[in-house]
């Protein structure tokens, strides 16, 4: 059975789960399919109470969610119980929203009547999502698609089912129609077929750009629409003038919440040379300071990564970056505890040829560059295939910005550490996806902008140019 749950603190495996059959995904789309037809007649305000049930048994389940978590996946109890919060406050947001967003525009014209772009559902989703924020990242889709009517299929990772069950459950339970969110153990191939199918209009997915590329080719071919929320390697820039009491707040926890395994977490630190110095020691201090243990425990500050493979994957790949030259500044060190620790490290003299300069390290590990001019520092921010998110650090916000909007990436973020609202759009450019999830424009992702123009009787004074027959006569 591939989906199981292990618990990365003890190895424990808590539980396992069959594979869906041929025949139980075949009944979720058509449920799904005949519930796209029953959505059309509903309002969308009736979807938003809903949704606002959703979020307040969200809530009144908060703990049993946020330990699921834990347990699935080592995260920190209290950073769980943010991440099923922001759950709530997503649902909440787009229950409240919705209705307004996806209200008719009307568009000025000059053909004969009025014009208007109405929104509406497409169809079942298949919505295919990751383990590091197991139950954020499946509200960013589902709660902008219900909305709008578009049943959804879920595909989560093979290693947090337990709260990816759990989450599906409760919107079930507080009163979304079966088959709102259907989610299934689905195999690869299963998740290819789902794609094909017809009653399918668009996929929804996070991940890697090894899952980006297998299912983006999946849904071209079958010339159905997707999102790609993929890997980043962002960068942190801190400039010359920037306050470095906030500075060093703000870095350690850019790049260890959530052990490090975060899209967004800061990967590249990009710091201009009269403050290197400085940067570099109060990393290192910030990093000595967090407590490895059990992610349940509130005095832990350091958890376990999500699985024995992603820190023997890590391991590996900072081991290739020192054989290429890097100098480990801090970390790189065994944590005697049997969980999947990995002890926070610093790595500096990176240079271009080294894989840490490319490949993005999804854990723990900090890559710190020194820089002489801004226009240095930009330069490295791009030298990326990457463009998700960035922060950039500057003793004036207003020139901050300047910086920031030079940073080709979906999202920077001056003087601050990174938000994730619903209000906010979330996404990136270049090989971290496209499409964006969250605010408007996520709510606009599978939607069809359809356009009515209305008349009373054609005007034969106003007709389309060279567009329409002229009279035979
Ligand atoms: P992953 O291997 O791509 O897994 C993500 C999801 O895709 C899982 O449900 C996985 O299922 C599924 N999947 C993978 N290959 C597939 C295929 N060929 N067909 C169908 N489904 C497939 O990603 P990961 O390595 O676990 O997640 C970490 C990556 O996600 C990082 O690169 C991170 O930066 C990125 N990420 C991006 C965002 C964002 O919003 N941009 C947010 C979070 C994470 P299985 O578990 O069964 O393999």
């Amino acid at each position: 059975m591939a989906y199981k749950t292990i618990n990365p603190y003890t190895n424990e495996v808590v539980k396992e789960y069959s594979n869906t059959t041929d025949q139980e995904l075949e009944e979720a789309l058509q449920i799904g399919k005949d519930l796209y037809e029953k959505f059309k007649t509903q309002l969308v305000k009736e979807r938003g109470k809903i949704l606002h049930d959703v979020a307040a048994k969200i809530r009144e389940q908060a703990d049993e969610l946020a330990r699921a978590c834990t347990i699935d996946m080592g995260k920190l109890f209290t950073e769980a119980q943010g991440e099923v919060e922001l759950c709530a406050v997503i649902a909440d947001w787009f229950a409240d929203h919705s209705e307004e967003m996806l209200k008719p525009e009307p568009v000025e014209t000059s053909a004969n009547g009025t014009a208007e772009i109405q929104h509406h559902a497409t169809g079942v989703l298949v919505m295919v999502e990751p383990w590091n924020f197991p139950y954020y990242q499946i509200m960013r889709v589902f709660a902008p698609n219900f909305m709008v009517g578009n049943p959804m299929i879920l595909k989560h990772a093979s290693n947090t089912p337990t709260s990816a069950k759990m989450m599906a459950d409760i919107i079930i339970e507080a009163g979304a129609p079966k088959g709102s969110i259907a989610h299934l153990f689905l195999t690869y191939d299963q998740v290819t077929n789902a794609i094909e199918d017809p009653r399918v209009q668009g996929v929804a997915l996070t991940g890697s750009e090894r899952g980006g590329e297998a299912v983006a080719q999946a849904a071209g071919k079958n010339l159905k629409k997707t999102t790609m929320e993929l890997g980043g390697m962002d960068p942190f820039v801190v400039l010359d003038d920037a306050n470095m009491d906030d500075v060093s707040d703000i870095a350690w926890r850019s790049r260890l919440y959530n052990a490090g395994q975060e899209c967004t977490s800061s990967k590249r630190f990009i710091v201009m040379e009269n403050v290197y110095d400085e940067f570099v020691e109060r990393l290192k201090e910030n990093f000595s300071k967090v407590q490895p243990g059990d992610p349940l425990d509130p005095k832990t500050t350091l958890a376990p990564m999500n699985t024995k493979k992603a820190k023997e994957d890590l391991q590996e790949q900072v081991d290739e970056a020192i054989k290429a030259g890097a100098k480990v500044e801090y970390g790189n060190e065994a944590i005697d505890l049997p969980g999947q620790f990995f002890m926070p490290t610093i790595l500096t003299n990176i240079d271009k040829d080294n894989p840490a300069h490319s490949t993005e390290l999804f854990g723990p590990v900090a890559v710190v560059y020194k820089v002489s001019t801004e226009k240095e520092a930009i330069e490295l921010a791009n030298d990326s295939s990457y463009g998700l998110g960035g922060i950039v650090f500057a003793g004036d916000s207003e020139h901050g910005a300047e910086v920031a909007s030079q940073i080709e990436t979906g999202m920077v973020f001056v003087n601050n550490f990174r938000y994730s609202l619903p209000e906010l759009p979330f996404g990136g450019v270049k090989r971290s996806g496209y499409g964006r999830e969250m605010s408007r424009l996520g709510q606009m992702a599978f939607v069809n902008e359809k356009l009515i123009v209305k008349a009373d009787r054609p005007d034969m004074n106003n007709l389309a140019g060279g567009l329409v027959a002229t009279d035979p006569e």
